[in-house]
């Protein structure tokens, strides 16, 4: 039996691998000339930058694929514990840093906010609850058949309904908690790990954070684009063929089946299932021709980003892997993003530099930068003004935060617009994840991982269910050959 994945995102590359190993002949299809879609790399000049994603989690996701591949993980990919997770700042000169070792977390609170440990404790205990509750019903399961809700897991999740708190947005339920202004803004930013707004999702959201606390951040050694690497590895050694410059240009349906799909406007491949690793939006509308269409495509996507990826010599700073520059208004910079769909005139900004743990990322004393600010979907802005204005922002915010000169450090650039997301990876309007996490009921809006209308499809990566970010793009890849499978 033959199965054709159309994109070699991580949710394709990780479907490829589980259907391969469930005896299927897998053939993977993919536009550009290399894999990883948003999950990929690039050099200016002796500098290497991940494109996209820079926070890795629930690293044995990642190794149960070489697991059930009869591989040993450490062969092909390895990575490191931070101790650190995120250093941050504010404008006013306050600081935090957040280890990973909880006891010097919870001193770190109590030294830079006189707020009692067992606040937090509390509050993440109860983020803790929300995961283990819904872990198995939201994150592993297909929403959208009924035996989902027909077991022991769910009655215990709806027993304890109270608990999820999502009568309240995410940053109601911080402030309600927390009762630190900068407490408050640390803990609400985990909206932004699905692209959406503190002040729209609801409170069920604060369980993100339990992954950061509980499983702890992790460096790949390489850099996070060898996630990517090692898994293309693995696949190409079982027996997945990837056909690179590939795009896929239309899918021909017959009698509620994909018939056929074509590559390159031209050769036609046929096959017993499709999986579709693309933008749903791009699927329905420009592979189906609009043919049939979907609800989840009236949903709300999420933001977008622009990045500035920056080469910088003769620097020393004391900054870590992950670290932010917090707005002084964060409510305006959402509602800037998710209302006016324009970037805040003083946006956090994020400064990633893979170069403090991977070494050859930047030749000596210098750093690789990742500058990368929350923007909304590309919605016709201008986006060479906006960029151009954008820049003098943030290298006034950073130099003045950090006492440095950047701009005279500055040796190389190179800038990425929501519209560049769109065209280089079909990520509809350019948006990080898919669809946002802005309304209560997003999670069964998010279209799912196989189609009422279309009997040979399935649907995995960061625009259906379970949503977006690289972990839950791997569960997708397992949800549907657990469907495939039964
Ligand atoms: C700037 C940025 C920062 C992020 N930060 C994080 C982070 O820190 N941590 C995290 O976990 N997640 C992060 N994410 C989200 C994460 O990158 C995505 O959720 C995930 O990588 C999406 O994977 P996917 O499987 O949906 O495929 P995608 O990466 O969307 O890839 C889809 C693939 O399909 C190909 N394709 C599209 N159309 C066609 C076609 N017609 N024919 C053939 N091929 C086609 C594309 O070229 C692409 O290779 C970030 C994303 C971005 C952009």
């Amino acid at each position: 039996m033959k199965v054709a994945i159309i994109g070699s995102g991580i949710g394709g590359i990780c479907s490829a691998i589980r259907l391969k190993n469930q005896g299927f002949d897998v053939n993977v299809y993919e536009k550009n000339d290399y894999p990883g879609g948003k999950l990929s790399t690039f050099k200016l000049g002796d500098f290497r930058f991940d494109a996209g994603p820079s926070l890795f989690t629930m690293p044995h996701l990642v190794d149960e694929l070489f697991a059930i591949s009869n591989e040993n993980p450490r062969k092909f990919f390895n990575y490191k514990k931070k101790k650190i997770h995120c250093k941050y700042f504010w404008d006013d000169g306050k600081k935090f840093t957040a280890y990973s070792d909880k006891k010097k977390f919870f001193n770190e609170i109590e030294k830079e906010f006189d707020v009692p440990s067992s606040t937090v404790k509390g509050y993440l205990k109860k983020a803790e609850k929300k995961y283990n509750l819904t872990e198995k019903i939201f994150l592993k399961k297909s929403l959208h058949k009924l035996s989902t809700y027909i077991n022991t897991d769910t009655l215990k999740a709806l027993f304890n309904v109270n608990i999820f708190q999502i009568n309240k947005t995410l940053s109601k339920v911080n402030s309600e908690e927390l009762k630190n202004k900068y407490l408050i803004q640390i803990f609400n930013r985990y909206a932004t790990y699905n692209g959406s707004s503190p002040y729209k999702t609801p409170g069920m959201m604060s369980l993100i954070q339990h992954l950061e606390n509980h499983y702890g951040t992790y460096i790949p050694e390489g850099g996070m684009h060898e996630i990517t690497n090692s898994l293309f590895n693995l696949a190409k050694k079982i027996g997945v063929k990837f056909h690179f410059k590939s795009e896929v240009t239309k899918l021909k349906i017959e009698k509620n089946e994909i018939k056929f799909l074509e590559i390159n406007n031209d050769k036609k491949i046929l096959s017993n299932y499709f999986i579709s690793n693309v933008d749903t939006h791009h699927f329905y509308t420009k592979l189906l021709g609009n043919n049939i269409s979907h609800r989840s495509l009236k949903s709300e996507r999420s933001s977008s980003a622009v990045i500035f990826y920056w080469c910088m010599k003769n620097i020393k700073t004391d900054l870590d892997l992950h670290n932010i520059f917090f707005s002084s208004d964060y409510k305006k910079e959402f509602e800037s993003i998710f209302e006016k769909k324009q970037i805040y005139n003083d946006p956090t900004v994020y400064l990633n530099i893979t170069s403090k743990d991977v070494k050859n990322d930047a030749p000596k004393n210098s750093e690789n930068w990742f500058v990368m600010v929350n923007a909304p979907h590309h919605a016709n802005q201008n986006w060479n003004s906006e960029i151009k204005i954008l820049k003098e922002i943030i290298i006034k915010k950073i130099e003045k935060v950090l006492n440095i000169d950047i701009k005279g450090k500055l040796i190389k650039e190179k800038v990425y617009s929501p519209a560049d997301l769109d065209k280089n990876t079909n990520s509809y309007l350019g948006s990080l994840y898919g669809t946002s996490s802005n309304d209560l009921f997003s999670s069964f809006l998010r279209h799912p991982n196989f189609s009422k209308k279309i009997k040979n499809v399935f649907f995995c990566g960061g625009s259906v269910h379970p949503g977006g970010g690289i972990p839950l793009c791997i569960l997708s890849s397992k949800i549907i050959s657990d469907l495939i499978e039964n």
